[in-house]
């Protein structure tokens, strides 16, 4: 049902060592690889394990996919697209962006495709990470960053009788590039993000599509519209046009950030207008069952601008019985049985164990998977104490409800190049983020989460099994670009190799 993405890929032979080792060619990989380019650092490698880059807008092929977050925005600020045919740009034109910056930075050279980390062991008297293939090669190097993204692991429940059914099955992300919807009656497991551009898609050619719903999601409209002639050629031929557009609308979505804040009358607001919006355009019959009783926000409020227009069709039903298991026909809730073609499994990804399946193992033999095992604790969500030299981009805590990704993804390789120099102009080896700073920026994290929105009310991808919110930054991102603009030294600790039998590595010019 899953399957591999690196099953065509014919892996090649890996260098011994490397400066900087990236583990992920999708949109922080990319960035980071941009970065050192353009930086000078040319001693670096990024290990994928798909067949290309792109990440999350490789994997996800579904008819309908596209970026809620205007295309403005959904650029690297060093390389802005002034090209975007929409607002909201369609999945393959986002990762023709991506591929074009391959291009433009000559990254292609410096990334192995088909090879998947199993491990990073790092080596206290080296001071060096050894990583470790599912293959089994080797490569060692100084500084390893991981950027693997929040929403690479499809995730499928684990709903009774799933084995059985007789007929494709597959989950969103892993979308069957043969599987032709036209005349078939197929479900839907799932309303969230990826879903509701699914479903209006899949309802123009099948007999019937039937949606699985087990909770409800605030959902507005998306304001999409097509950039016309005019409007594109002030785009591409003025930049200064296009950065002030851009700034505009990044300015607007991140005042949305005063809305998600939990009991404050911006979200008593915003939950009330979201109410007033779906009730006018969700079919009369199902308000009860499409609009949420827990405030906006709580869950990623989903933006779309055919879903609730689609249920309004004859061929489109919602079922909000819950599963109860998946025959060999269809799928059967307490009080029917729904005969089935075809089942999506729209039912999201594994979001909160971080780094999974890679083991990382830091000083002193400590796994981090065990030292997460409640729940991650970082320094901005990207270092953490006991694994030197070592940064996760998109990692515990810097996800957005609000804003793009992408703007959180510049200012953590800004900052991680930024210790990489610090570490060079001490004459150090590596940096290592000390203790009190991790649970000082921890104790504000949890401050600020404590008053958001996803915090209670609702179950989420979020949060892990306990209520922890593991995933979303708790402010806004110009806070985070204000914590990221320098690297404080006494939230660092740098050290040295204590023996030199070890040949020097490639010197980094930053
Ligand atoms: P998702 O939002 O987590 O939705 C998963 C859906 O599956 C939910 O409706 C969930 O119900 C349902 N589900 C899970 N387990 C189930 C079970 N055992 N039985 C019945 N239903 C079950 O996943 P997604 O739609 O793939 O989106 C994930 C994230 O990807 C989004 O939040 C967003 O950040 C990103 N995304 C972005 C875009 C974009 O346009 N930028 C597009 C797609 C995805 P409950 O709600 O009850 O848990």
């Amino acid at each position: 049902m899953v399957h591999d993405k690196s099953a065509n890929v014919q892996p090649v032979d890996l260098p011994e060592h490397c400066t900087v080792l990236v583990g992920g060619a999708g949109i922080s990989g990319i960035c980071l690889a941009a970065q050192m380019v353009k930086q000078g650092i040319k001693d670096f490698l990024v290990l994928e394990q798909s067949s290309d880059v792109g990440g999350t807008w490789l994997d996800n092929t579904y008819p309908g996919c596209g970026c809620d977050v205007p295309s403005m925005l959904y650029s690297f600020s060093f390389a802005l697209n002034r090209g975007w045919t929409r607002k909201y740009a369609p999945q393959a034109e986002i990762l023709q962006y991506f591929k074009n910056c391959i291009e433009r930075f000559s990254l292609k050279q410096h990334i192995h495709f088909g090879v998947s980390i199993a491990s990073a062991h790092w080596d206290d008297l080296l001071k060096r990470w050894l990583i470790t293939t599912a293959t089994g090669a080797q490569i060692s190097c100084d500084y390893f960053v991981t950027a693997v993204g929040q929403l690479s692991r499809p995730s499928i429940p684990s709903i009774a009788g799933i084995e059985t059914f007789d007929g494709p099955l597959f989950h969103s992300a892993r979308w069957e590039p043969d599987f032709d919807p036209q005349g078939k009656t197929i479900g839907v497991v799932g309303n969230g993000a990826s879903a509701v551009q699914i479903v209006p898609e899949l309802s123009k050619k099948a007999n019937s599509v039937k949606i699985f719903q087990r909770s409800p999601n605030w959902i507005l409209h998306r304001h999409d519209h097509r950039y016309g002639s005019i409007w594109q050629f002030v785009n591409r031929y003025m930049p200064f046009a296009a950065r002030f557009q851009r700034l505009m609308m990044y300015l607007f979505f991140e005042a949305r950030i005063l809305c998600y804040n939990r009991r404050s009358i911006l979200n008593k607001g915003f939950t009330a207008w979201s109410r007033y919006r779906m009730k006018k355009k969700a079919p009369h019959a199902l308000a009860n069952d499409l609009i949420p009783s827990f405030p906006a926000g709580c869950k990623r409020v989903l933006l779309s601008n055919n879903y609730l227009e689609c249920l309004h069709h004859e061929n489109v039903e919602l079922i909000t019985e819950p599963i109860g298991q998946i025959t060999e026909a269809g799928i059967s809730t307490a009080s029917r049985e729904i005969p089935l073609d075809a089942i999506v499994m729209s039912t999201g990804f594994e979001t909160n164990r971080f780094l999974f399946p890679i083991e990382v193992v830091g000083k002193h033999g400590a796994c981090l998977s065990e030292r997460w095992s409640r729940r991650p604790k970082t320094y901005l969500g990207m270092l953490t104490p006991g694994f030197p030299n070592f940064c996760m981009l998109y990692g515990p805590n810097t996800n957005l409800g609000h804003n793009s990704i992408i703007f959180m993804v510049e200012c953590q390789v800004q900052y991680f190049l930024k210790c990489i120099k610090a570490t060079k102009q001490l004459d150090a080896d590596c940096f290592e983020v000390t203790d009190e700073a991790t649970n000082d920026f921890d104790d504000q994290l949890q401050h600020y989460l404590q008053k958001k929105v996803w915090n209670g009310y609702a179950a989420s991808w979020y949060k892990n099994k306990d209520g922890d919110i593991t995933n979303n930054w708790c402010r806004s991102t110009l806070a985070y670009m204000w914590q990221t603009r320098r690297v404080k030294k006494n939230a660092l600790r740098f050290s040295s190799r204590p023996c030199t039998t070890v040949a020097d590595p490639t010197p980094i010019v930053c």
